[in-house]
């Protein structure tokens, strides 16, 4: 009885392993498609001051809506993208539809676009960024690049190279995600950051949650004393809002404040922004 049951479920597993597979396939091929006929688009996302809720700047996140397949999420293609080489081609489209977009934009906000550890590990990143600020115009010193823990695993000496370029060009680097990786803590004072973005996990829940409160007060710390600006991200409450500024985050990211919004919207929320600063200071 025993084998009979075990013997079912596997069948049952290689069943929803060959589905699986199938769909990935399948995705992999839309993908393809999608990147010939650039399909994709950027949504943009605000990061504000913690204290003021003023714009600092805008999250550069991908779109993608397949004919055939509908809306499909980025935690869903991003690694699909990955494995069949397509995060290239992807990438550098985000990249320059990023960096043109914010250079268009009527405040000097910047923007942020996160970094496959695959775009990162490919030689000519330094140059490819180098050549979209310069067809784009945007300053280096706009532009904010995010990376998670992966990219850090390997090739410490390559990386380390790579990052100070970057900064080279007056681009500034963050950690995304901060607190769901490997080790983090050595990583902090070996690679240069400008920013940390502690990851959603933390602040859901933190008003009503010691512990997650207590974490995120030891990272504000923590980062603070390596000169890094923090941020915490998926803020969707007031009262999260609220505290996490208690805490010393320098800027918040989350549905609280703003979905992403398609390049029209953005203009839509600086609006405010931006007759605020051309108004006569009385
Ligand atoms: P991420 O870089 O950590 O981006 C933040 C994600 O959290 C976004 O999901 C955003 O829509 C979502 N988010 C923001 N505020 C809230 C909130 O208050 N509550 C909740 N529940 N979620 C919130 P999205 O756009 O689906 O992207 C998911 C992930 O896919 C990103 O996580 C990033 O790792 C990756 N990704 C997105 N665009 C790109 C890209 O252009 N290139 C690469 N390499 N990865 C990308
Ligand atoms: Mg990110
Ligand atoms: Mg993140
Ligand atoms: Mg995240």
């Amino acid at each position: 009885r025993a084998k009979a049951d075990g013997r079912g479920t596997l069948r049952f597993f290689e069943a929803a392993m060959d589905q699986e597979l199938e769909h990935r396939r399948r995705l992999e091929g839309r993908l393809r498609h999608a990147v010939k006929n650039k399909e994709m688009s950027v949504h943009f996302q605000p990061l504000v001051d913690s204290e003021t809720h003023y714009p600092k700047s805008f999250e550069a996140l991908v779109r993608w809506t397949d004919e055939e397949l509908g809306p499909v999420s980025p935690a869903e293609f991003i690694p699909v993208a990955e494995s069949a080489g397509l995060i290239i081609q992807i990438g550098e489209l985000v990249m320059e539809a990023a960096c043109r977009t914010a250079a268009s934009w009527p405040l000097p906000i910047n923007v942020s676009v996160n970094l496959s550890p695959v775009q990162f590990k490919r030689p000519g990143l330094v140059g490819l960024v180098q050549r979209i600020l310069k067809n784009t115009g945007l300053p280096g010193s706009r532009l904010e690049l995010e990376i998670t823990e992966s990219t850090l695993i390997e090739n410490r000496d390559e990386v380390l190279s790579t990052l100070n370029q970057l900064r080279e060009l007056g681009v500034k680097i963050a950690m995304d995600d901060f607190g769901t990786g490997y080790s983090s803590l050595g990583y902090l004072q070996s690679f240069p950051f400008d920013k940390l973005k502690i990851d959603r996990v933390f602040v859901t829940d933190v008003e009503t949650s010691d512990q997650k409160a207590s974490i995120v007060r030891a990272v504000v710390a923590m980062g603070h004393s390596l000169s890094m600006r923090v941020v915490a991200e998926g803020v969707e409450t007031e009262a999260q809002a609220a505290l996490l500024d208690r805490l010393e985050c320098d800027e918040l990211q989350g549905f609280y404040f703003s979905r992403p919004l398609p390049e029209p919207a953005v203009l839509d929320f600086l609006d405010p922004f931006v007759k605020a600063s051309a108004a006569p200071k009385s």
